[in-house]
């Protein structure tokens, strides 16, 4: 066996790069909460090529000092938590400092920043080799664009599926921070077409927006725990597909998956649909980051919670409070349904 030794900075990072960045749609989530964390209130995405040729976010955050745009793509670098404490308490959607580095090392990065509006400076990362800091026109926020994206990994380029598959992806990242943060207005550009331009709006109408048509068939949540806040919509029966590709769970802004609290919420629809319909929904828990443990995963998408039991039953409470008046539950039918067998269908589906 050969002598054990310390892997460099460079192959620690691709290591890393392949639980953090596993496809374009990763470089895109940590870029946009990066920019989210920033406090951006307008956040710009440009993709070509599936994002393989082409990833650009620019945002109008509060930017990144001329130091420490380099020790930014240093791993473990982060301006987000600092103590030990820190890791039971965090208000933001990054905190693990890995996101840069990784991205970095497995493509070209060009990073400008202006931090608080002050002079803008710029640097470019090689797969992983910082050059020096330059002096830059940017004078709001930053702009990151990154291109050769798994040049330097052919194993994982293999992987990649198609540029519309690749492509897709991405939408169905985006759409889950669009509707999580309606507050801010996105662009998003794609092979140099703009596909949407969200200005800020309430959360309704930004649901809206994503899924044409939705908003008269969507029934408000809103309920208040000592520790917790519900909110949200759930779709009524009109909203049903095939597929779970419209069920939105979010924990303090940050989409999550819960095997527990998907069931709870499908329970709740139990009499009211079949089995392999899936109604829409968007739903926000609103928590104290102490009640949470974010860090079971480098993807951040899954979730402990102190007290998922409490959790449950509440929000369980909180969704048959929200159906309880089924005649918000109807669909609305179209013309080319006669409304009795509609409402005889509808019936027999409630009873
Ligand atoms: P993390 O988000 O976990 O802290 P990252 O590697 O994603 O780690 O980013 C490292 C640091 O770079 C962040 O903590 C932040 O200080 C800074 N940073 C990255 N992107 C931006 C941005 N768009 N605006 C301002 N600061 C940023
Ligand atoms: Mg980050």
């Amino acid at each position: 066996m050969n002598k054990i030794k310390l892997l460099d900075d460079t192959l620690i990072n691709k290591i890393a790069a392949g639980e953090v960045i596993d496809r374009p749609s990763s470089v895109v989530k940590e870029l946009v909460e990066n920019s989210i964390d920033a406090q951006s209130t307008k956040i710009m995405i440009y993709i070509e090529g599936g994002g393989v040729k082409k990833i650009q976010v620019r945002d109008n955050g509060i930017g990144i000092e001329k130091n420490s745009i380099s020790m930014a793509f240093k791993r473990h670098a982060t301006s987000k938590i600092s103590k030990n404490n820190d890791l039971f308490n965090i208000n933001t959607l990054g905190f693990r400092g890995e996101a840069l580095p990784s991205i970095g090392s497995i493509s070209r990065v060009l990073i400008e920043s202006s931090h608080n509006k002050r002079d803008g400076y710029s640097t470019n990362i090689n797969y992983g080799k910082i050059d020096d800091i330059q002096p830059s026109s940017i004078s709001t926020g930053t702009n990151i664009v990154i291109t050769d994206l798994f040049t330097n990994v052919p194993a994982r380029m293999k992987f990649l599926k198609t540029e519309k598959t690749e492509l897709n992806l991405i939408y169905k990242y985006l759409k889950k921070v669009f509707i999580s943060f309606p507050g801010i207005h996105f662009i998003l550009n794609v092979n140099n077409k703009e596909i949407y331009n969200l200005i800020p709006v309430s959360l309704i109408n930004r649901i809206n927006e994503i899924f044409s048509d939705i908003k008269d068939n969507l029934i408000p949540i809103s309920y208040s725990h000592s520790s917790f806040k519900i909110s949200g919509y759930i779709g009524n029966l009109t909203t049903l597909k095939k597929s779970n590709s419209e069920q939105f769970l979010f924990v303090n802004n940050r989409s999550i998956k819960s095997i527990s609290l998907n069931k709870t919420i499908m329970n709740c629809f139990q009499n009211l649909i079949s089995r392999g319909e899936y109604p829409f929904y968007s739903i926000f828990i609103d928590i104290d980051p102490k009640e949470i443990d974010i860090n079971v995963h480098p993807q951040k998408s899954e979730i402990k919670f102190k007290n998922e039991w409490v959790l449950i039953q509440n929000l369980s409470t909180a969704v048959k409070v929200a159906l309880k008046n089924k005649i918000h539950v109807l669909p609305r039918y179209s013309n080319k349904y006669n409304y009795d067998s509609a409402n005889n269908f509808q019936q027999s589906r409630l009873n």
